[in-house]
């Protein structure tokens, strides 16, 4: 079930949570909306799933106008940071309870919703624990149950808040390339809220980048990090570098270095604040001028050598910029360079964007 959200609106009181939103979750897409704390999620999804009404705006769902459609009537499954489960139920009569309260005509049989439940536990792998009560599972467990019990009405769209807000670092990355599988197994249409960008980048097929109740950027995991379309989207979604920076046919003056910039074709002079990405600078030992070409001179303040990548701190010699500049470096680069700290080094941004200076 596909649902689009047309120029949606909110206030309240005088402060606006959600400012002319519009999108599409095609159907079966697991759709994250990220952002930081107040800008508009819980909002958003609440007004998808039909317990808040929008000032203004549409919500449809495979393309019928649901926006003034009862809660009941939408057949939304929710998920939430805080799911209280019923402590006085074992786990198989809270994930029976969406069923067991149907009206008489549409509630299955005792046999069906016993195969149904044991269905759905198999599915959120936790069968095992049945018979046990809420008190009795840890965090994560307590989630996946949460979602067993969402999907027991079998519904058309889940909708997930910050669902795993609440667990451990550990624990959150383990349930986030299980809900990844699941919903490869299920494609139920799902629209997960997070401030994590991590989260959002590796479980979603797109991400929603919102920012004080507007859409920054809607894209791939992979086209909201590496072509962020504001200044906001770099910094939200990674670290990254700011040096002044001018553009003009395709030559580029970054951090006070004249570089190649092919891709940066634009007539008109352009200046403001280049973005460059740790990764998207290259790093060497040695002064390669070429082509006219310079390199801006550092040295090594820190090393952070955990896991495949090196992350380097490094302060600039000429003292222009005040800020370290953050570089990341494979480990097999890290070796050939042989660096410590304290070493002299020359890097030059490889990709970076330019954005005016007004807008920051
Ligand atoms: P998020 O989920 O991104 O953290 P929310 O959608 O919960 O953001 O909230 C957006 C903004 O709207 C916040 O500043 C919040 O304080 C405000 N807000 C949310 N719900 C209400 C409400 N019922 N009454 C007044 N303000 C609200
Ligand atoms: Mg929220």
């Amino acid at each position: 079930m596909s649902i689009e959200i047309r120029n949606l609106s909110k206030q309240f009181g005088t402060f606006s949570a959600l400012r002319d939103v519009s999108l599409e979750v095609k159907s079966g897409e697991l759709l994250a909306l990220l952002g930081p704390s107040g800008s508009g999620k819980t909002t958003l999804l609440r007004v998808i799933a039909g317990l808040e009404a929008a000032d203004t705006g549409q919500v449809l769902f495979q393309g019928e106008d649901a926006t003034d459609q009862h809660v009941r009537e939408r057949q939304v499954g929710f998920v939430f940071q805080h799911y209280a489960l019923f402590r006085n139920m074992t786990i198989f009569e809270n994930v029976a309870f969406g069923l067991r309260v149907r009206p008489k005509k549409f509630r299955p049989s005792t046999a069906e919703i016993q195969q149904r439940v044991h269905e759905l536990l198999k599915l959120v792998q936790l069968d095992w624990l049945a018979d046990r009560y809420p008190h009795q599972l840890s965090g994560g467990q307590r989630q996946r149950i949460a979602l067993a019990r969402a999907l027991a009405v079998e519904p058309k769209v889940l909708l997930l808040d910050e669902p795993f807000g609440a667990l451990d670092a550990k624990v959150r990355k383990e349930l986030r390339s299980w809900l990844r599988r699941l919903h490869d197994e299920m494609h139920i249409t799902s629209v997960f809220v997070t401030h994590d960008q991590e989260e959002a980048l590796e479980v979603a097929d797109r991400v929603v980048v919102m920012n004080e109740g507007r859409i920054e950027q809607i894209g791939t995991p992979d086209e909201v990090y590496e072509h962020p379309a504001s200044p906001f989207v770099y910094k939200f979604l990674g670290k990254v570098n700011l040096f002044h920076g001018r553009l003009h046919r395709g030559r580029a003056w970054i951090g006070g270095i004249e570089i190649d910039a092919p891709e940066h074709t634009e007539a008109e002079e352009l200046s403001g604040v280049a973005y460059v990405r740790p990764h998207d600078i290259h790093v060497d030992k040695v002064d390669h001028a070429l082509n006219g070409e310079g390199a801006i001179a550092a040295h090594v303040s820190h090393i952070l050598s955990v896991g495949p990548v090196v992350r380097l701190q490094l302060v600039r010699d000429d003292g222009k910029d005040k800020e370290l500049i953050e570089v990341e470096i494979s480990r097999e680069r890290f070796r050939e360079l042989q660096l410590t700290r304290g070493d002299q080094v020359f890097i030059k941004p490889s990709r970076f964007d330019l954005f005016p200076a007004q807008i920051h």
